[in-house]
């Protein structure tokens, strides 16, 4: 397996980066500062065949893969992490279930409108008593005749109120086992009884649109199941499991942000008559971002050439996950103690780094999480007659 990017991948690079630079970088600003959703970019990120990049083209994506997929999440959250965390919400944890889950017209009409740009998705699966243990959600879908009737909260819903679709589980068989009584539904957002509670105020990642929902009596055609009835539960796994690379290699965007930050303050602030990259306290600090961002990429595309060898990636996934989240956050914090009391100001993106880099060490699974799945993977490979 190869660790190195390909032609195709380093061109598909460039033209990301450009494209981000181009058309992100001027509204950066304006998305932290007045919490504006990015609506318009990802518009112009789907009509310029930046989105789908791991779905097959006749689902109207993009036939690229997953490391495509890592591309794309480090060059949008290089420039704003909270337009990546829409991105990602609607582009990957929304439309991979549809993508590998969903039938042709399931496809037609609620994949490929959001591939390209034209509407926005949103994956519905934490409650307020259900987030780590999601096998525990208790939103409840009961049949009415042919279609289904659901009642529930859902809790920290990204775009969920800006969305036009949910892909939202429910339990629908209650007497089984959390395995096999929850299904998964594409709920349109218009849907009547479907209210959006509150958007709530986050710590960093400002711009992101992050609600609680209720449903009450929200009725769902039978259309709309995706998968088989209590078959949801695998349908979450695979979303995960193929979601950690691109989550990860969103932090190692703003984790190198923050590393170039570094490099060119230290080489340009002077103290004691000299640029402070001079200090070994400063330039060690450099280097051991250097390292981390180095392992992080590493890890990545390792988990993300995994996935596009068709193979399952859970281990790799959440080793990568877990890496360059909690990477990403100590590289943030250490690029702002480079910067010094200018880091720890709104005059430059430095603390919003930092704040944004804290957010995927819980989101998408959280670090204790990511070292459960790790532990219980090896364990497993270890126990097996060689
Ligand atoms: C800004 C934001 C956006 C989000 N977006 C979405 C979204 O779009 N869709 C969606 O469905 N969800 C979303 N989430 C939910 C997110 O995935 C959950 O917050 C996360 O999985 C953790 O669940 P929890 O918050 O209920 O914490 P809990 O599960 O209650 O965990 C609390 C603490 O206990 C620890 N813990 C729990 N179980 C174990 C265990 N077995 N072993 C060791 N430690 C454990 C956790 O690691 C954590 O430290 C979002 C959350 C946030 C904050």
């Amino acid at each position: 397996m190869s660790l190195a990017l390909t032609k195709q991948e380093v061109s598909f690079q460039r033209r990301v980066k450009a494209f981000a630079q181009k058309h992100l970088k001027p509204l950066a600003a304006k998305i932290e500062a007045e919490e504006y959703f990015p609506r318009e970019f990802l518009r112009s990120l789907g009509r310029n065949r930046f989105l789908g990049a791991p779905f097959s083209r006749s689902d109207g994506g993009l036939g690229l893969g997953w490391v495509c997929e890592t591309i794309v999440a480090e060059e949008v959250s290089a420039v704003s992490a909270a337009a990546e965390m829409a991105r990602l919400a609607s582009a990957a944890l929304y439309s991979a279930p549809l993508a590998y889950f969903g039938n042709k017209v399931q496809k037609k009409d609620f994949l490929r409108p959001v591939l390209s740009g034209d509407k926005v998705g949103a994956l519905a699966l934490t409650e307020p008593e259900a987030g780590s243990d999601a096998g525990s959600i208790k939103t409840r879908a009961r049949r009415d005749g042919r279609d289904f009737v659901l009642d529930g909260e859902k809790r920290f819903i990204t775009n969920g109120g800006v969305a036009d679709y949910l892909f939202l589980f429910a339990v629908t068989d209650p007497g089984r086992s959390p395995r096999s009584r929850i299904s998964a539904f594409v709920v349109p957002r218009s849907s009547r009884g479907l209210e959006v509670v509150k958007a709530y105020g986050l710590l960093g990642m400002r711009g992101a649109n992050v609600v609680h929902l209720r449903l009450r009596r929200v009725g769902v055609p039978r259309e709309n199941l995706v998968g088989r009835l209590n078959h949801g539960f695998p349908i979450i796994l695979d979303e995960l499991d193929r979601e950690r690379p691109a989550v990860a290699a969103g932090m190692m965007g703003i984790a190198r942000s923050s590393f170039e930050a570094a490099v060119n303050y230290s080489s340009k602030r002077e103290q004691f008559g000299r640029p402070i990259r001079h200090f070994e306290g400063v330039s060690f600090k450099i280097a051991d971002m250097a390292v981390k961002l180095e392992a992080s990429r590493l890890l990545i595309l390792h988990a993300a050439r995994v996935l596009d060898r068709g193979e399952p990636a859970r281990r790799e996934g959440a080793v990568a996950k877990l890496y360059a989240t909690e990477s990403a956050f100590e590289v943030a914090h250490e690029s702002l103690q480079v910067h010094g009391g200018i880091g720890y100001t709104k005059e430059l993106p430095v603390e919003r780094y930092f704040r944004d880099a804290r957010f995927m060490m819980i989101g998408g699974g959280t670090s204790e999480i990511m070292r459960y799945i790790i532990q219980r993977e090896v364990y497993k490979e270890m126990s097996r007659p060689s």
